[in-house]
C-alpha cells in the first residue's frame, strides 16, 4: 500500500517515512505542497498524510486543487493548530480526517489504515468566503440561505473567482478559465459579467466581496466581503 507524505519539517517527515515502511506502507515525501500535489495527481496513493503549514501551497489549498481536479483520495491532515475551527475548515475542504501534532505513532498509523481500508470517496466540496458560498455540483451559488439564481455563466465567473479567493485574476486569465479558448469577441465581456455578478452576490446584501484590483483584475474577498 502506497502511501505519500506531504510535510516540510524534514526529521518528521524522515520519520514517518521510517515508522510507516516499518508497518509496510511504501512511502513518497514531499517538502512542500506544489511537489505534493503533483505527486498526488501523478500517482494512484492509499492515502495522503497532508500537513496543513506548507510552503508553496498550505495543505488547505493542496486539498482544494486535488477534489477540485477531481481526485478525492483519503487525506490525513496533520495540523499543529489543533483548533477545532481549522479542523473544521480543512474538512469542509475535502479532508477525510485529521491529527494533530504532537501525535502518538500508533493513533496516526491506526487512521491511515482506516482511511486506507474506506478507499475513495467521492464528495464534491462546497467552496465558501465567509457566508458566500458556491456548491460546483449543483452550481448553485448562497448568500446565507438565499440562492442568488446565477445563470450558468455567471455561475462559472464566480466558481473561478472562489476557488481562487484572496487571489487577483486577470480578464485574461478569466476569459481562459471560463470561456472556450478560441473566444475571439471582446475581452470586456468579463466587466460585464463581473457587474452582473455584483448586483446578486453584493450589492443586495451591502457588501463587496468582489473588488477591482488597478492593474491586475479581480479578486474575491476571502471573506465575502
Ligand atoms: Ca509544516
Amino acid at each position: 500500500m502506497r502511501v505519500l507524505v506531504v510535510e516540510d519539517e524534514v526529521r518528521l517527515a524522515a520519520g514517518l517515512r521510517t515508522g510507516l515502511e516499518a508497518e509496510g506502507f511504501a512511502v513518497d515525501v514531499a517538502h512542500d505542497g506544489v511537489d505534493g500535489l503533483w505527486l498526488a495527481q501523478e500517482n494512484p496513493y492509499a492515502v495522503v498524510l497532508l500537513d496543513l503549514m506548507l510552503p508553496g501551497l498550505d495543505g488547505y489549498q493542496v486539498c482544494r486543487r486535488l477534489r477540485e481536479a477531481g481526485c478525492w483520495v483519503p487525506v490525513l491532515m496533520l495540523t499543529a493548530l489543533g483548533e477545532p475551527e481549522d479542523q473544521v475548515e480543512g474538512l469542509e475542504l475535502g479532508a477525510d480526517d485529521y491529527v494533530t501534532k504532537p501525535f502518538a505513532f500508533p493513533v496516526l498509523v491506526a487512521r491511515v489504515r482506516a482511511l486506507a481500508r474506506r478507499g475513495e470517496r467521492e464528495r464534491p466540496v462546497v467552496l465558501t468566503a465567509g457566508d458566500l458560498t458556491f456548491d460546483p455540483a449543483s452550481r448553485v451559488a448562497r448568500r446565507g440561505d438565499q440562492d442568488l439564481g446565477l445563470t450558468a455563466r455567471e455561475a462559472a465567473v464566480l466558481h473561478l473567482l472562489i476557488r481562487r479567493a484572496g487571489e487577483a485574476l486577470s480578464k485574461r486569465e478569466i476569459l481562459a478559465d471560463v470561456w472556450d479558448d478560441d473566444f475571439d469577441g471582446d475581452p470586456n465581456i468579463v466587466e460585464v459579467y463581473v457587474r452582473r455578478l455584483r448586483l446578486k452576490v453584493d450589492e443586495p446584501f451591502g457588501r463587496s466581496a468582489i473588488r477591482t484590483v488597478r492593474g491586475a483584475g479581480y479578486l474575491l474577498d476571502g471573506q465575502g466581503g
